[in-house]
């Protein structure tokens, strides 16, 4: 029998009621109860009252050296003190409605006290005592704190986890395979989880901790690592014939030299495309750092090798941008470029569709009209998402679904702290792109107060002199879209007013896609050097022309979104400057705008955003693939993690790994998560 099919009801005291406030916990079986961990523990340790700090809660042992005094006040209300000597101290213990103690506290009897340190006054607020002439139960331990509610208490749930522990603590088996036990020297699972439900002192409980947040850690990344194994070892992906004098064909048309990081990735990515295995590929790179020639180049080469390829991104203002680049950079190559996105005529999309159906258009660009069910592609070979970081590991099986393996890019311009990297990711490889093209100057990023904008304005008109364009953008206000609209039309015509001779464009996300692509048209082609938008360019937009970008509240943004923002300007060869009216007196905000003028490294900052946020937030989505760990903690147990990571793809990676029978119970473990469901597994 296995923990996890007996129904927690079988521990002794669980009633019917019970088992019900249990559920409400997610607990529903025996195995679900022995995982419930503590979240912290009461320290009843005895403590040397020397080191105690004032105001600490601490346990002491002594000798009761006065008779109580009893004090009634208020309604039924009484203090109870005595003097109690510790290591020859005398300290005045207090006890506040504990009348009934009063006859136990005799003279020179021994007694234990826990409770909140007075240092001055040489007292103590007692919140538990024990005699040890009646047995010790606490003292010397730590007492585990579960996190309860409704009618469960942590006393009740203290009991019924040792009663479990009692009834079934013999079936618990070792999950991990010796080696791994042996090489990390971790506490086998079963006295694992006895100590950190009854742990007896830091050591051991320092050693059951890291041998379950290994557990943890393991068996998520066993999970991405399973997962890319199978991925790999599937023969279903395109080997694509793919010679490196087309790429270099390729690149001597570009009107700039590629840097070094962006041939460097672009022969990691083509090295991927050769192999039969699909390809699954993550391409970190700064704003501004120049993905968008990478990914131009890897559907290039796969449309030369007779392939199709689908560019898919967030937004239709991108895709159109997007659009525009790949033909002008294909111009004369004989490739086919199309746009696919939720706007286009029911005619046009049934006429694109049909010439992917019949491969007369070699890539696609859109939007997640792209993967809708009637869309199909003669030969997909390569799919590209942009600015798609919350295309988790999960939804990324939606195209193998549709019966298509295709090499997947996911390209991103949030550079992913490492720490999230290995586990939002972890089933990908990964190319960065530290370095950006030679020439640009740093963006200069200001802090200013919403009462400076006049001198906002005198600023924008100087640069839009000197030949420059500014972008203006305003908050989204997260509750009402139509408010969000009102203001960006509001400051439209502010700055219309404040700057009669600019022409002055407005994007914002209640405007049809025609008229989205008009001002972006007109900002592009700078016949507006004012642009006041939404967050609707937050991402991809790129007018090397526009050094100015100023930001309207911008303590409502995070950090990610503002250095998402800011990479819109810095795109030419012309100092460009980022500009953010924050109120003064919002307190994280400061924060963030001080960590905005520290630095523009992208790195940096989202190293910064997750110190501030807290890895679950980091994406600002749940769905984001960051898992919630019950004990693990991403950021502070990084060395377990990338230990677990490296164990995990040594052993998901053999050969044998999905054959082998002493891997038989981690595959069945495996195979109930439900990113293998629907897997055909031999
Ligand atoms: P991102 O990585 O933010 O998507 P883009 O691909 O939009 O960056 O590139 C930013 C700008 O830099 C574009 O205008 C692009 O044409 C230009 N660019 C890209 N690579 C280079 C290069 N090697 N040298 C000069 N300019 C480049
Ligand atoms: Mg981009």
């Amino acid at each position: 029998m296995k923990l996890d099919q007996i129904p927690v009801r079988q521990v002794k005291g669980v009633s019917a009621q019970k088992e019900g406030e249990l559920h409400a916990f997610g607990v529903r079986t025996v195995a679900d109860l022995l995982d419930y961990y503590p979240f912290r523990y009461e320290d009843y340790r005895l403590r040397d009252l020397a080191e105690a700090k004032d105001g600490e809660k601490v346990t002491v042992q002594g000798v009761i050296r006065s008779v109580p005094l009893l004090a009634r006040f208020g309604r039924g209300k009484a203090r109870l003190t005595c003097l109690v000597e510790v290591e020859h101290f005398l300290v005045k213990a207090v006890w506040f409605n504990r009348a009934f103690l009063q006859d136990q506290l005799t003279l020179g009897r021994e007694i234990t006290i826990t409770g909140k340190w007075e240092a001055h006054r040489h007292q103590m607020t007692v919140s538990d005592s024990e005699f040890p002439d009646r047995g010790k139960a606490r003292t010397g331990t730590l007492q585990p704190v579960y996190s309860v509610g409704g009618g469960l208490t942590n006393s009740w749930m203290r009991k019924t986890i040792g009663q479990a522990l009692v009834q079934f603590g013999d079936l618990i088996e070792e999950s991990l395979p010796a080696d791994i036990v042996a090489k990390h020297r971790l506490m086998p699972l079963r006295e694992a989880i006895m100590l950190i439900h009854h742990p007896d002192g830091t050591a051991e409980g320092q050693a059951a901790r890291k041998r379950l947040v290994y557990e943890e850690l393991f068996w998520f990344q066993l999970k991405l690592q399973a997962y890319r194994s199978l991925q790999r070892s599937r023969s279903e992906g395109m080997a694509f014939p793919i010679d490196s004098a087309t790429i270099r064909e390729f690149a001597a048309t570009l009107p700039f030299e590629l840097t070094d990081a962006q041939k460097k990735v672009i022969n990691e990515i083509t090295q991927d495309l050769r192999q039969k295995h699909s390809m699954n590929r993550l391409l970190q790179g700064d704003v501004g750092s120049g993905k968008t020639v990478v990914a131009a180049t890897a559907l290039y080469a796969v449309a030369k090798a007779g392939y199709q390829g689908a560019l898919m991104v967030p937004t239709e203002i991108l895709a159109e941008q997007h659009l525009r680049s790949l033909q002008r950079l294909y111009e004369g190559t004989g490739i086919e470029v199309a746009l696919l996105t939720g706007s286009l005529t029911a005619r046009r999309r049934r006429d694109v569709i049909a010439g992917l159906q019949m491969g007369l258009i070699h890539i696609a660009v859109g939007t997640h009209a792209l993967i809708q069910d009637d869309v199909m592609f003669r030969s997909l070979g390569l799919v590209v998402t942009d600015e798609q970081h919350r295309f988790g590991v999960n939804q990324r099986s939606i195209l193998r679904r549709k019966g298509w393996s295709p090499d997947v890019l996911t390209m991103t311009a949030t550079p992913i702290p490492r720490t999230l990297a290995i586990t939002v990711f972890g089933d990908m490889d990964v190319s960065t792109i530290k370095e950006r093209p030679k020439g640009r100057k740093p963006i200069k990023t200001h802090w200013t107060k919403p009462s400076a904008m006049e001198r906002v304005f005198e600023f924008i008109e100087r640069e839009v002199a000197l030949g420059r364009q500014a972008y203006v953008i305003c908050p989204l206000i997260e509750e009402s879209e139509k408010l969000d609209v009102q203001n960006a039309i509001e400051m439209h015509a502010t700055i219309a007013m404040s700057l009669p001779k600019l022409k002055v464009g407005l994007l914002h996300g209640r405007m049809t896609p025609a008229e989205k692509d008009e001002a972006m048209g007109a900002f592009g082609a700078n016949e507006t050097q004012v642009l006041v938008a939404t967050t609707v360019v937050e991402v991809g937009v790129d007018v090397p022309n526009a050094t100015v970008m100023v930001i309207i509240d911008a303590e409502r943004f995070g950090l990610s979104q503002l250095h998402q923002l800011r990479g819109r300007v810095g795109r030419g060869e012309h100092q460009s400057h980022c500009i953010l009216v924050a109120d003064p007196k919002s307190e994280n905000g400061r924060e963030r705008m001080k960590v905005m003028t520290e630095t523009d490294d992208g790195f940096e900052v989202a190293r910064r955003d997750l110190e501030l946020r807290g890895p679950g937030d980091f994406f600002g989505t749940k769905q984001s693939g960051v898992p919630d760990f019950k004990l693990a903690d991403m950021v502070a147990d990084f060395e377990v993690l990338e230990e677990a990571r490296d164990d995990a793809a040594e052993l998901a990676g053999a050969e044998d790994f999905w054959t082998n029978p002493e891997r038989a119970s981690m595959r069945s473990r495996l195979l109930q998560d439900p990113l293998f469901q629907g897997e055909q597994l031999d």
